[in-house]
Formats: structure tokens, C-alpha cells, sequence
């Protein structure tokens, strides 16, 4: 799934926070946008492995919620939905597509590192891949509840994600040819440091 609908997904959850303590809902919000974008930072970095948990960010978050009811405030609110979202996210990447260069062509075994069993859990493919029309279309599905309960600032945020959800999609089956071409440009001492997914056919 994309970064975006993983953003709209973890801001989608925290919208609940609106019905409970409608105060700290923009901090909310705010905080669950980046917390689901968070581990996708590590793309060229052993992507979905070095900053994607499956197990482990779940009770951390549950941690920082018990925390969040105990002590209702904008840094407890705020640490509960960027782990809830990181959670979401990392939980959510199993039910998307492999890490190939043509994701569609469905030939990888590798959704996200599960590092509490130590092995790959492989990909459910409910979403085909990232950029997927049905991608973009649950990013939009899941703009709605944010959207009821956010203020003018956030609400641009979230149309701007959603529109920048269905432009990705509508160019997304011509990233690889542009990636491998950008790749012929690196220089040969450089291309260990390429990801292995960006050179492949
Ligand atoms: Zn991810």
C-alpha cells in the first residue's frame, strides 16, 4: 500500500480520539498522519524490515493509550497515535503487495519483516500493490471520518494526501521504466548502494 494510505489509515483511527477528548483531536491527528508515514522511511533502507513492526509496535502503543486515558494530554495522545499508526501501518503492509520493482507481476514472497518470528510474512495481496486503483480508493475511503472531524489546516492536508493518492496511482505502472532508467545513470561504483528491488527486471 502506499505511504499515503498508510497516513490516511492511522489519521482514519485517530479520528475516534475526536469523540473522547475533542480537544486534543487536531494533536491527534497530526501525530497518527506521520506515525503511519514513519516507517516507510526506511525505503532505502532495508525497506519494510528496519522501521516496520509488525508485533512489536502494538504493545507500545497499547502502553502509551493505557497511559494516554490515565494522563489526557497533547505528548501522551500525540506518542499513542504515531505508534498506533506505525502499528497499523506495519500490520496493514501484509494485506498489500511484494517488494518487487512491478509489484503486480506478483512474483515476491516479501510483504513485511515479521522480527518476532525472525521470517517475511508474505504478501495477502487484498490490495494487489501499492498504487493500486483499489490503493487509492481505500486512501479515499478512509479520508472521510478524519475529514468530519478535522480542522481547516488538517483538512487540506488530508484532500491534498488523497489527491496526491490517486495522481500515484495513475502513473504508478510507469515508475519502474523511469527507475531503471534513472539507475543507468549511476555510476558503477554506486550501484551496490542501489536497492537490489531497482534493478531487477
Ligand atoms: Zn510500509
Amino acid at each position: 500500500m502506499m505511504a499515503t494510505t498508510h497516513a490516511l489509515a492511522g489519521v482514519a483511527v485517530a479520528s475516534l480520539v475526536a469523540l473522547g477528548a475533542p480537544e486534543q483531536a487536531a494533536v491527534a491527528l497530526a501525530a497518527a498522519f506521520v506515525g503511519g508515514l514513519f516507517p516507510d522511511l526506511d525505503l532505502y533502507a532495508g525497506h519494510r524490515k528496519t522501521l516496520h513492526f509488525p508485533v512489536y509496535y502494538w504493545p507500545f502503543a497499547l502502553a502509551a493509550g493505557a497511559l494516554a486515558v490515565v494522563s489526557t494530554g497533547p505528548a501522551t495522545v500525540a506518542l499513542t497515535c504515531f505508534l498506533l499508526a506505525a502499528a497499523l501501518h506495519s500490520t496493514m503492509d501484509v494485506f498489500g503487495g511484494g517488494l518487487e520493482l512491478r509489484p503486480w507481476r506478483a512474483t515476491s514472497e516479501r510483504a513485511v519483516y515479521d522480527h518476532f518470528v525472525g521470517r517475511w510474512r508474505r504478501p495477502r495481496r487484498w490490495v494487489r500493490y501499492d498504487g493500486a486503483p483499489e490503493d487509492a480508493l481505500l486512501g479515499a475511503l478512509l479520508a472521510i471520518p478524519p475529514l468530519l472531524v478535522a480542522g481547516a489546516p488538517l483538512r487540506w492536508l488530508i484532500g491534498a494526501t488523497v489527491c496526491l493518492s490517486v495522481g500515484y496511482a495513475l502513473v504508478r505502472r510507469r515508475v519502474p521504466a523511469v527507475t531503471e532508467h534513472l539507475v543507468e545513470f549511476v555510476p558503477t561504483t554506486m550501484t551496490e548502494y542501489v536497492p537490489e528491488r531497482f534493478v531487477e527486471g
